[in-house]
């Protein structure tokens, strides 16, 4: 969904959690989990720079946990596992008369705070699906709230926020990429369709925002982002655009009287 933005508002935003409350606002329901984890990672870049990861050993079809970068350990050929699970020295036995769900959610309380002492970032959002979910606790319970209809909430923690902040020492730095780089040069590109990609980023880049050059895509892949915005409307635009310069080739090769020239720069975009 389009979160309504106030330029005022933004402008007077200071800290990451004034930013972050103006672009990942509490309570807002996301039509899908997709569109909901795009809205975070917008949110991160633009109030911190930063990003997030899914967890998704913590993750179902009604819940998605997701954490810093740095606190997911990349496995070949399977999903990052959480680093804090490979903690040696961390015990949290059930207690006597402990349920079992009780027990999973007070460990994993205790678990992430265990980490957080080890020097694991703490970042931390809950996407939860049904119902607004406005209750405390870390744990991992149940999902589905209630018997509203399927909508993703960010699910609101003990301190009042819709997610726990990185630590104030991590050096994690987020980079725009596939739609999430769309929806930031989608305003820039829909007011002035001429804009180039240097104008577009230092749009971006500039005013309050918490990103630099470094978190932006490839000059390539804005291009094409930038394009796909102007063209949206056509549904068969990407496929199009990628046959082309087959359908060039194969015009050259059919008609030896015909001169085609196909012009493109250094960075593969066509030459119009
Ligand atoms: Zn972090």
């Amino acid at each position: 969904m389009a979160i309504p933005l106030s330029a005022a508002a933004a402008a007077a935003a200071t800290t990451v959690a004034e930013k972050m409350k103006i672009h990942l606002p509490l309570h807002v329901g996301y039509a899908t989990r997709g569109e909901a984890t795009e809205a975070l990672h917008l949110a991160l870049l633009r109030s911190a720079g930063s990003d997030c990861k899914i967890d998704s050993g913590r993750s179902g079809k009604d819940r998605v946990t997701l954490r810093c970068p740095s606190s997911m350990k990349p496995v070949k050929g399977a999903r990052a596992k959480w680093r804090a699970l490979d903690l040696g020295d961390f015990a949290c036995p059930q207690k006597e008369g402990e349920g079992y769900i009780a027990h999973r959610n007070r460990r994993m309380v205790e678990l992430e705070e265990f980490a957080e002492s080890q020097g694991h970032c703490g970042f931390k959002a809950v996407l939860v699906r049904g119902g607004s979910c406005d209750g405390g606790g870390a744990g991992g319970g149940g999902g589905s709230c209630g018997d509203s209809e399927p909508t993703w909430y960010f699910k609101i923690m003990d301190s009042g926020l819709n997610f726990k902040m990185h630590s104030d020492d991590c050096i994690v730095v987020g980079k725009a990429t596939g739609r999430v780089a769309r929806c930031l040069v989608k305003a820039s590109a829909k007011a002035d369709p001429s804009l180039s990609c240097a104008s577009a980023i230092i749009n971006i880049t500039g005013d309050d925002s918490q990103m630099s050059i470094a978190m932006m895509p490839s000059k390539a892949s804005m291009y094409r982002a930038m394009n796909k915005i102007k063209w949206e409307g056509e549904a068969f635009y990407e496929e199009n655009w990628a046959r082309l310069e087959v359908y060039l080739r194969d015009l050259r090769k059919l008609n030896n009287n015909v001169h085609v020239v196909l012009e493109k720069d250094e960075d593969n975009h066509f030459e119009r």
